[in-house]
């Protein structure tokens, strides 16, 4: 089907896209990689009066370390996060999962500030920013807002960004310590959305745990952060059995449904089985990286 008919407007400037933006918000799209807005407007489960196409204004592609943080700009492609060196070297989560989103046409356009503004909970930079404790940058009329990402994610194809904001960046905090993480993600076929996909950080103060974060993908209306099993890990020292009671732990936070990927019981298992595996991988890494093994 073809889309609705619209006005297309392709500023350079961020400005000039937050001006056209708020004329019509309500009636107004932001196209990134149009990886998930065009099949939604060929549908026509969007007919959007204009889309404002950020892709000419410069500089929304930053990828550099400044100020303790990160700095994702909204149109890094899912590629770019893979292919990066820095990001190899000091963001193993992040570096974990690129690879496993979609397939190599969808990852060359696809951006992280789409991915996260569509707001599925079976997207996979939701998590990894959830156990990151990432925060999520946008501006609006009335100046910048800097939002966590727990609570920029509110529910299935929900998010607390306001029709007339644009998504700037994305902001990760930089590890310390000794660091390791993982993404762990089952799909029924390379390409597919995840069945389960679960995210892991840890950082390290020699055998201790100083900071754990946990992000799981598509077993709830939003990627869901179980604190409860990063309380647990918080502080303690290292071992298989904690490392079992937080993956127990971050299975009760998950509330998935049965679909066609399979079962809700299955989900949880494989929620509990890849928080177990995806925090003794993190710890092996952290190790590594103190050299010890
Ligand atoms: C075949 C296929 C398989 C896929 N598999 C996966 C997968 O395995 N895992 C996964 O995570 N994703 C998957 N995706 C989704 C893909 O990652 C998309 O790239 C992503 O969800 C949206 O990013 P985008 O840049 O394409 O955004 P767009 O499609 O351009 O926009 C998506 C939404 O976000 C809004 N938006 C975009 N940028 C901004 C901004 N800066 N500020 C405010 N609002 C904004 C748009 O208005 C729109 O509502 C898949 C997509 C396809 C087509």
């Amino acid at each position: 089907m073809f889309p609705s008919r619209f006005d297309y407007s392709a500023p350079d400037s961020l400005d000039e896209a937050l001006a056209t933006l708020g004329q019509r918000a309500d009636e107004t799209k932001v196209l990134a990689g149009g990886q998930s807005l065009i099949p939604l407007l060929k549908l026509r489960f969007a007919a959007p009066a204009t889309l404002v196409d950020i892709n000419r204004i410069p500089g929304l592609d930053v990828l550099e370390e400044s100020n303790g943080h990160l700095r994702i700009g909204t149109l890094a492609r899912h590629n770019q996060l893979a292919a990066d060196s820095l990001v190899g070297r000091r963001y193993p989560t992040i570096a974990s999962a690129a690879p496993q989103i979609a397939d190599p046409l969808v990852r060359n356009l696809g951006t992280i500030g789409g991915s996260l503004a569509h707001g599925d909970p079976a997207g996979d930079w939701g998590s990894v920013m959830l156990a990151l404790n990432a925060e999520v940058v946008v501006r609006g009329p009335t100046g910048e807002r800097r939002i966590p990402i727990d609570d920029f994610l509110v529910d299935i194809f929900t998010t607390s960004l306001n029709e007339d904001e644009i998504v700037t960046e994305v902001l990760v905090p930089q590890p310390e310590g000794s660091f390791g993480g993982a993404y762990l993600k089952l799909e029924r076929k390379v390409g597919d959305f995840a069945t389960v996909g679960v995210a892991v950080h840890l950082e390290l103060d020699g055998d201790t745990i100083a900071r754990a974060g946990l992000g799981l993908t598509a077993v709830g209306s939003r990627n869901i952060k179980p604190t409860n099993a990063e309380n647990a890990l918080g502080g303690n020292k290292c071992s298989d059995e904690l490392f079992a009671e937080a993956a127990r732990l971050a299975a009760e936070a998950a509330d998935p449904v049965s679909d066609v990927r399979g079962p809700a019981t299955y989900k949880r298992a494989v929620v509990e089985a890849y928080v177990k595996r995806g925090l003794a991988e993190a710890r092996d890494q952290a190790r590594a990286r103190a050299g010890r093994t």
